[in-house]
């Protein structure tokens, strides 16, 4: 990636983005949009259409059609992964003008968004395509008077509502194992960060989608995305974003068809670093990065940081005075390790989050006001106890809380004081503390002597109010197929 390309790209014209509706681009009816705002300086980037309820109905019609046709569902599988695996090379090689699109859309600082976005998503549509003739159906051990089969099938129509941070790696994470068992997909992407999701679905079909199998609407959450929710004729909908939403998408499945609903919710992860870690340096570096890049606007970021408290005064010198030599600012900056925040709403909603708070060590305010755009400084906040309401609620932005604790047991009873449990971290050096941390703490993920690793072939899931089910590896598969028992008496 080179600077002079983001520059070139950062200055082209956004093309009118339209839904895409059995293949074909469409506006809402009504013909309403809504306003896309640039966060990296306010200025108006497009209009995105705002889909009424009749917009989504449309595409879920569109998707029933096209899986009861069986032009996807039972195609030949070499046939859908060699049209998934075409989607992602394009992907690849659109990957800057995707990425670029991405940003100026919500902010993510391109070092992060050009790996975390077109990249992951290529990569996650490749690992779901290379599954697809590999995921075999059973045969059960019963009396041998009967053969009892155990046969995957495709559900039928799956939905997802995805949230603004890494529009492009979470839909793929849903899109990509939902279509390689054969599924027909209604997308809705967050309103303040549709566009490089509208490209990506243009691209699928390029690489030859049938039309109607992957539908993308767009608009404003309470109409497009509970549309989804009430459907009738949705069998599965996939959600991520905040808990708030999720319980508004059980409660829809309660009143409609009884869809199976999917939640990948919010996160307020520990990290935890005891006396005893090998290398203090890396820990701080570790600490930072998992809070602060995307400004913290990553549902695993790790938000609390726990410090033993023999080391706490040297360890928080140590994370603030590499805080503040992080450079905030121009996403499109190869330079930037901290972009902007998505939106002026969601940055007020931090600053709000912040108000009363005394203990700040540093950051704690808006800056680059000048620009037009939403940027905070990093912000550390000392001395949080169990009970602070920064310390129990999500954030959702580039703020770190800091507490101390005693021994082992204070730690995890700390880390495990939350009702959020999706991941977690541990720094030590004592291989039998570091395996009693992972057995005892309640999240998803607990990583030890590390921060942050991803990769396609492990499973993202949230225990306690951060979800249910998973993202990611061959465990997301089983939350898009029936196991049909077939009974055949011999
Ligand atoms: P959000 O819940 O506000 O919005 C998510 C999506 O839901 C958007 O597409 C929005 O349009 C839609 N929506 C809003 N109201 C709706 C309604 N009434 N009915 C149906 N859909 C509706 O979340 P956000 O602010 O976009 O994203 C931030 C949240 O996402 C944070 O809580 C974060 O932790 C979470 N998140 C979780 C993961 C994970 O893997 N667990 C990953 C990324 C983000």
């Amino acid at each position: 990636m080179r600077q002079e390309d983001l520059d070139v790209l950062r200055a082209m014209p956004v093309a009118t983005p339209t839904m895409i509706i059995n293949g074909k681009p469409l506006m809402a009816k009504t013909g309403a949009t809504l306003n896309v705002v640039s966060p990296i300086d306010g200025t108006l980037l497009t209009k995105i259409p705002d889909a009424s309820e009749a917009d989504v109905n449309v595409a879920i019609t569109s998707a029933r059609r096209s899986f009861d046709s069986g032009a996807w569902s039972r195609t030949q599988p070499i046939l859908r992964k060699k049209i998934m695996l075409a989607w992602a090379d394009l992907i690849d090689k659109h990957a800057i003008e995707l990425a670029v699109l991405g940003v100026r859309d919500n902010g993510t600082e391109i070092s992060m968004a050009y790996k975390a976005e077109p990249m992951s998503a290529a990569n996650t549509i490749r690992y779901y395509a290379e599954s697809i003739d590999k995921i075999y159906g059973e045969v059960a051990p019963t009396d041998p008077s009967t053969l009892a089969m155990i046969l995957k099938e495709p559900i039928g129509v799956v939905g997802a509502i995805v949230p603004w941070n890494f529009p492009l790696m979470i839909s793929a994470w849903k899109i990509a194992p939902a279509l390689a068992m054969g599924n027909s997909f209604v997308l809705k992407p967050s309103e303040v960060a549709s566009l490089s999701v509208l490209r990506m679905v243009a691209l699928a079909h390029e690489a030859g989608l049938p039309d109607g199998v992957l539908n993308v609407v767009t608009g404003a959450g309470p109409v497009s995305g509970r549309a989804l929710a009430m459907s009738m004729d949705v069998d599965a909908l996939a959600f991520t974003g905040s808990g708030l939403v999720g319980r508004t998408l059980l409660e829809a499945a309660a009143n409609s068809n009884l869809k199976r609903v999917f939640l990948e919710l919010g996160g307020k992860s520990p990290h935890i670093v005891f006396d005893d870690a090998h290398d203090l340096d890396s820990a701080a570096q570790a600490v930072v990065m998992g809070i602060f890049r995307n400004s913290g606007q990553v549902c695993i970021a790790g938000s609390r940081l726990l410090v033993q408290h023999t080391i706490h005064d040297a360890f928080v010198e140590k994370i603030v005075n590499l805080t503040e030599k992080m450079k905030v600012g121009d996403p499109l900056d190869l330079q930037t390790q901290i972009g902007a925040i998505s939106s002026e709403a969601h940055l007020r909603r931090i600053q709000n989050a912040l108000h009363g708070v005394d203990s700040i060590a540093s950051g704690g305010f808006q800056i680059l006001s000048e620009t037009g755009g939403y940027y905070m400084a990093p912000t550390i906040v000392t001395d949080m106890g169990v009970d602070d309401r920064l310390v129990r609620e999500e954030v959702f932005g580039p703020v770190l809380t800091v507490s101390r604790f005693k021994d082992e047991l204070d730690a995890v009873t700390q880390a495990n004081a939350s009702e959020l449990g999706l991941a977690a971290g541990v720094w030590t050096s004592d291989l039998g503390r570091a395996h009693r941390m992972v057995a005892k703490i309640n999240s998803g993920v607990v990583h030890v002597n590390t921060y942050g690793g991803a990769d396609n072939t492990v499973p993202l899931g949230g225990y306690k109010q951060s979800g249910n089910g998973y993202d990611k590896s061959l465990h997301a598969i089983e939350k898009f197929i029936n196991n049909k028992t077939a009974w055949i008496k011999l």
